[in-house]
């Protein structure tokens, strides 16, 4: 499964888009947004990397 944002924790840091191998993920507004969640291969490097624990790969 692609990872899901909870956007009450997300602060746009954009530390997910930066280390998925997979571009995944892409900020707007100020928030993670998965815009290609077809292409994750749920390596989790979103999940682990994200300071805020807003994004998890169920
Ligand atoms: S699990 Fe891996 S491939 Fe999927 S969105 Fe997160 S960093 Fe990208």
């Amino acid at each position: 499964m692609p990872p899901v944002v909870d956007l009450k924790k997300c602060t746009g840091a954009g530390v997910c888009a930066d280390v998925c191998p997979a571009n995944v993920i892409e900020i707007q507004n100020g928030k993670a947004v998965v815009v290609r969640p077809d292409d994750c291969i749920e390596c989790r490097a979103c999940e682990a990397s994200c300071p805020n624990g807003a994004i998890k790969v169920p």
